[in-house]
């Protein structure tokens, strides 16, 4: 059977909880949820003082494990795997430089779009704020107008004084 957290092709899954998903992972990926079904076996519960098979184990820790289908075949060791690249920090008025500076370059957003690839729409949607643009695609624009569009850390941080 196919660990579905990891991948690894065990000859036993063990049924997790994990995140609300119901999982069948490895013996080592178990610890990552919490344990739901105890083998099957006969019971015989004269009375309501069931005992779980199995403790749930140290399962309490908060892992970052939300997309389980590009969990799926990816080891688990890495937690860095699921640290996300913070975007670059655009100036606050980064939609109004692509637009004054594509007029100064008597672009209209038609030219604009036909250089960065894109659709006008999506050029006219940058330009309004509405977009937020990729971080290659802002590498793109800055490049193509010549404009700088991320924020300025040391004017976004104030005149220290002289
Ligand atoms: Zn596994």
């Amino acid at each position: 059977m196919l660990c579905e957290m990891c991948g690894t092709d065990v000859e036993a899954t063990t049924r997790v909880k994990v995140e609300g998903s119901i999982l069948s992972v490895c013996a080592s990926c178990a610890r990552f949820g919490v344990a739901i079904d105890p083998p099957p076996a006969p019971v015989h519960v004269s009375d309501s003082s069931f005992q779980p098979m199995r403790p749930p184990g140290p399962a309490a820790a908060p892992l970052p494990l939300g997309d389980r289908l590009s969990a799926g075949r990816r080891r688990l060791e890495e937690r860095d795997l699921y640290r996300e690249l913070p975007e670059m920090e655009l100036a606050p008025d980064w939609s109004k430089r692509i637009r004054a500076a594509r007029e100064k370059l008597a672009w209209t957003p038609d030219d604009l779009a036909k250089k960065l690839n894109e659709k006008k729409s999506v050029v006219l949607k940058i330009e309004s704020d509405g977009f937020r643009p990729s971080d290659a695609m802002v590498r793109k624009i800055e490049h193509l107008l010549k404009i700088r569009l991320r924020a300025d850390p040391e004017a976004a941080a104030g005149a220290p004084g002289s």
